[in-house]
């Protein structure tokens, strides 16, 4: 389709400007999607204030990566998709070919290349993504929830590394959206949760997503607090999902011996961390790094949202038009809300009817 469009483009960080573009162009292995929802995601934020080193590879780019959408141009050799279905997917997909690939290690692909443009009026789905990540949205899902794919299939990856067994007590730590899914994944999976994190609103809204208990991560006798919530003994599980180092320290300082501590939260570049060496070796501790997600992750975290086992309405904080993505952006900086939508093409009236 030849023409232009309405596009938040990334010049630098800080500097993203509300501008026209061209529509982009399809290849006969590709098709064209008028996107519906977009969401807002600490990424996102991270790549507006600071640029992103993997997401963002030339300038201008047009960035946001979570959107559901409706096809609207096919290229001739694509039958998986027709002109007018509902679609959705992950940012990337493995190349299948790399040493990581090859041993089934998809989320470390050496090949993956991010689709940006989610806060745009259209987008232009890449072959590879297409054919691997890309699915026709469930009935009855509406836009805005389905559009919570990829954040629940890193988080859905993240889960299922873990050795849950129902009745565990398990912490985690961060109550924003990633760490809100490890709360439901982990409450679906009859663990006792509880939530840490320094904001009190946060925690209060923790109660939504099968928290039984809170603690603010800020109290002197943080640790401690978890302790007695515990029996005395420290969670089973813990996850980290706020990025921080000392949120990962604390991971590993409440953990009770053969326990398990997921660090999902991506740190800055350079980032170190302490351990007590004696307490991860003669307590057995497990520390996992687990990052992105797999098609087989991604594919699970659609199911979870089909059936409505995740309810995807928790995490809807607001709707904002594409004009306005940098204030939903700052919104979320602020730690007001969760997730926000963003619309580039229509209004909220629009998705209800379909
Ligand atoms: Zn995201
Ligand atoms: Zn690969």
């Amino acid at each position: 389709m030849q023409g232009k469009m309405m596009a938040q483009m990334f010049y630098a960080p800080g500097d993203v400007r509300f501008e026209e573009t061209d529509i982009p162009q399809i290849g006969d292995d590709e098709i064209l999607v008028k996107v519906r929802t977009a969401l807002t995601c600490g990424t996102d934020l991270k790549t507006y204030r600071r640029g992103h080193p993997t997401i963002i590879q030339h300038v201008p780019s047009t960035f946001g990566h979570e959107f559901a959408s409706d096809v609207i141009e096919v290229g001739r050799n694509v039958d998986k998709f027709k002109i007018g279905d509902r679609v959705v997917g992950a940012n990337t997909a493995p190349c299948f070919q790399c040493e990581a690939c090859k041993n089934e290690q998809y989320s470390l692909c050496e090949n993956l290349s991010y689709l940006n443009g989610a806060f745009s009026e259209y987008v232009a789905v890449p072959e590879h993504i297409l054919n691997y990540n890309f699915y026709k949205i469930p009935d009855g899902l509406r836009y805005e929830h389905a559009a919570l794919l990829e954040p629940l299939a890193c988080a859905v990856h993240g889960f299922d590394t873990l050795p849950v067994r129902a009745g565990d007590y398990t912490v985690v730590i961060g109550a924003g959206p990633i760490g809100l899914m490890f709360m439901d994944l982990l409450s679906l999976a009859g663990c006792r949760v509880i939530a840490a994190d320094l904001s009190d609103c946060r925690l209060e809204l923790s109660r939504n997503f099968g928290s039984f208990a809170t603690v603010n991560a800020g109290a002197d006798d943080y640790i401690e607090q978890v302790r007695i919530l515990t029996e005395g003994k420290g969670p089973q599980i813990v996850v980290e999902a706020t990025g921080f180092p000392s949120a990962w320290e604390a991971a590993f300082d409440m953990a009770r011996p053969g326990a398990t501590v997921l660090c999902f939260g991506g740190t800055k570049a350079g980032s170190t961390v302490t351990f007590d060496c004696k307490k991860f070796h003669y307590s057995e501790i497990t520390l996992k790094g687990v990052y992105h997600h797999t098609p087989y992750h991604v594919r699970w975290a659609l199911d979870l949202l089909a059936s409505a086992q995740i309810d995807g309405s928790k995490y809807i904080s607001g709707y904002y038009p594409l004009e306005k993505t940098i204030e939903a952006l700052d919104s979320i900086g602020n730690q007001e809300g969760i997730k926000y939508v963003i619309l580039p093409n229509g209004t909220k009236e629009d998705l209800d009817l379909g």
